[in-house]
């Protein structure tokens, strides 16, 4: 098994850093196993990654024992990976493109629940779009587990509890349907070239959805909510139809703020609404 290191792997293919693909990366390899740890037991199981870049945690996904499906933009990274894919034959397919337009469910052959886990230290400019996607659509997801790097405000924004500075339209939509955690935090000064802020590694686990409750009502209530998070519930909802007697269904005050209401209590909005 090949480890030679990544600074040599780049400086040979001459992989400087670009901004615009938020390309920061990950030398360690001791950090890119932990990373890879985060899922458990890798052996046999699919993993999607998107941005592998030079490699660095797609190698350290595959000496885990995962079958790795990784979709890169940047082709001038692409024969870093054909040389992995020399080492792992069968058990590494790359995907030239951008994430944000391919169907990585068919891609990744996903029928059910449970297909691939997914892990990723992502483009900056595109995890929250990505991640807002993975946490939409039918329930149970076809992913098993998802391991994401995100700047560590947006991780912050992601776990919030209630009536905390970063609670909000991510919390929620990260929460009413999952359990998020922060699995580890990491320094600046573990990426080359070293992004502005601190990084922290998300894990997040599907639970049962609540019953009866529709997605895009729930994102409807949210945004307005957060829209005006200073305001009260009765001035921020007043464009929502039916949302004022769903909260007077509930006993929920209409003076409170969006920001001291639980998830479980925009669930609850939301169930109401959608059976008003
Ligand atoms: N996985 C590598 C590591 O951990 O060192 C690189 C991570 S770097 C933060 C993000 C990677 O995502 C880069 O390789 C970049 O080229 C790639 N990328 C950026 N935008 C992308 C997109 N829309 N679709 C797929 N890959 C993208």
């Amino acid at each position: 098994m090949s480890h030679e290191p990544l600074r040599a792997v780049i400086a040979r293919h001459g992989l400087s850093a670009s901004k615009a693909l938020g390309q920061n990366f990950i030398l360690d390899r001791q950090l890119l196993s932990r990373i890879a740890a985060i899922p458990g037991d890798l052996a046999g199981q699919t993993v999607y990654e998107v941005g592998p870049g030079p490699g660095g945690l797609t190698h350290a996904l595959l000496d885990a024992g995962a079958n790795v499906i990784a979709v890169e933009r940047d082709r001038r990274c692409l024969p870093a990976l054909a040389e992995l894919k020399v080492e792992f034959p069968e058990r590494l397919r790359m995907i030239e493109g951008d994430a944000l337009d391919i169907d990585e469910r068919a891609e990744v052959g996903a029928g059910s629940f449970g297909a691939a886990h997914i892990v990723a230290n992502l483009p900056y400019n595109v995890g929250t779009a990505l991640l807002l996607r993975w946490l939409a659509g039918p329930w149970p997801p076809w992913w098993t587990t998802l391991t994401l790097m995100f700047q560590r405000e947006v991780a912050e924004r992601i776990v919030a509890g209630v009536g905390t500075e970063h609670y909000g339209r991510l919390a929620i939509a990260a929460q009413w349907r999952a359990s998020p955690r922060i699995a580890l935090l990491v320094h600046r000064s573990s990426f080359t070239p070293p992004p502005k802020v601190a990084s922290a590694v998300v894990h997040i686990v599907p639970v049962p959805a609540p019953e009866g409750v529709d997605h895009a009502l729930l994102e409807r209530l949210t945004a307005a909510s957060f829209g005006q998070r200073r305001k009260m519930l009765r001035q921020s909802l007043k464009g929502v139809p039916g949302a004022l007697d769903a909260l007077a269904t509930l006993g929920i005050d209409s003076s409170r703020r969006a920001e001291m209401l639980s998830v479980a209590e925009f669930v609850e909005l939301a169930r109401t609404l959608g059976t008003g």
